[in-house]
């Protein structure tokens, strides 16, 4: 646990919030700022900051209850699909700095759009020069 990250808190239960599912690794409950009625948050009870730092067997378990939310917004809340998010940093828009998978319920006319204006890359090998650096930053070539 980090003393100062509210979501800590609210795993050890000393903030309130709106639980719809935890398992002894993960926690799911309201987001109180939905971008649309019904957004969920899933995250581990261990504090991890980002999906850089978190554990591979952390982030399995975590993923597997995002699919769970996911299958009960389309249950439950007849969701015609859903979005889901997850932010790492502040450049990328993370606020609270432990983990988490934003789990967002969309419904047909629900009012929300997401603005991902595309790029283009320059001609010549550019993308390739993108690709060589991402696979030089995993230290090898591409997995077999
Ligand atoms: P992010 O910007 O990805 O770090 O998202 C943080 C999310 O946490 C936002 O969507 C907030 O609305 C949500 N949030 C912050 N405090 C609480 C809280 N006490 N209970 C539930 N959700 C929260
Ligand atoms: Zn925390």
């Amino acid at each position: 646990m980090s003393a100062d990250c509210i979501f800590c808190k609210i795993i050890a239960g000393e903030l309130p919030c709106v639980k719809v599912y935890e398992d002894d690794d993960v926690v799911a409950f309201m987001d109180i700022g939905p971008v649309v009625k019904g957004h969920t948050l899933v995250v581990p009870r261990t504090h991890h900051e980002n999906i850089m730092t978190a554990p591979a067997a952390v982030l399995k378990k975590v993923i597997a209850v995002v699919q769970k939310i996911a299958q009960a917004q389309e249950n439950g809340l007849k969701a015609d699909g859903v979005n889901i998010t997850q932010a790492n940093g502040k450049i990328a828009g993370q606020v609270v700095p432990h983990i988490h998978f934003h789990v967002i319920p969309r419904f047909t006319n629900d009012g929300h759009s997401w603005n991902f204006p595309q790029k283009k890359y320059e001609g010549g090998d550019e993308i390739e020069k993108f690709a060589q650096a991402i696979r030089k930053g995993m230290g090898g070539g591409l997995a077999q």
